[in-house]
């Protein structure tokens, strides 16, 4: 197939476990995850771009609320990090079905399930055009998938990290709560910070800083927005330095 152009050689896709439950809000969604795989599957085979991807995990367990679950943060964190393997598993067998060649590497071992990370191997296999899935976040409790995904791509020296949401982009207040809240096409990282923009943490929003690294938040659920971006179209909103 002819490729179309892409501004990117590499990229990292961060999907949260939101996305996975579909209009379920919890579990995993069987439309949900063909739909996720097939976005992937046309964007990889159209743009030739090698992508990692990191996964959440809050359609399962999150963390944050270990006090609810009457269990401890750090164990409700580990809890968290190995349902990112269960949404990792079920996207990798939806995207080898469509015949994209894929590796699961995990930041916590578990060598019957998937490849333990390395960072050397996880570029070997993008290098050979499979997409690699990394999940259990960065295999730390306290922080999140966002950070791990931020923390891959840096690795990895992905280009741009994008993160896929249910919403358009960053948004000057909570749409939800406030009717005047506008959508930004850019904003910087100081900004995200000093005004507690949602959407991204702060430790994941200063990693980016840090590494000067650009963020994209767009709308996954719009079909063929991750192809408009790989191709280079301003969609959503874009955080960098
Ligand atoms: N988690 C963690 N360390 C990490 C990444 C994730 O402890 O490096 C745990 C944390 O409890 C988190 C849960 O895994 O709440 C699921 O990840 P996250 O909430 O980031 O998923 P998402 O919101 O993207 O679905």
């Amino acid at each position: 197939m002819e490729r179309s152009e892409c501004p990117y050689r590499r990229v990292l896709l961060k999907i949260s476990g939101q996305i996975f439950a579909g209009e379920k809000r919890v579990g995993l969604s069987k439309e949900a995850i063909q739909y996720i795989a097939s976005e992937i599957f046309r964007s990889v085979e159209e743009t030739g771009v090698q992508m990692g991807i990191v996964v959440g995990g809050g359609n399962i367990v999150r963390g944050t609320e270990s006090e609810a679950m009457g269990i401890e943060r750090v164990t409700a964190d580990y809890m968290g990090m190995l349902a990112t393997v269960i949404n990792s598993l079920a996207l990798q067998n939806a995207l080898e079905r469509m015949g994209l060649v894929t590796r699961l590497m995990t930041a916590l071992s578990m060598s019957q399930v998937a490849e333990p990370y390395v960072r050397r191997r996880a570029i070997r296999h993008l290098e050979k055009g499979r997409v690699v899935l990394f999940a259990c976040g960065t295999g730390n409790p306290f922080f999140s998938t966002d950070t791990a995904a931020v923390l891959r791509a840096s690795e990895i020296e992905a280009e741009v990290v994008l993160k896929a949401t249910r919403v358009e982009g960053v948004y000057t207040a909570d749409p939800n709560k406030d009717p005047r809240a506008k959508k930004l096409d850019v904003v910087d990282y100081d900004k995200m910070l000093k005004d507690k923009l949602g959407i991204v943490d702060a430790t994941a929003t200063a990693l980016c800083r840090e590494n000067n690294l650009p963020l994209i938040v767009f709308n996954f659920m719009r079909p063929g927005n991750l192809l408009r971006i790989l191709k280079g179209e301003s969609i959503g909103t874009i955080v960098k330095g």
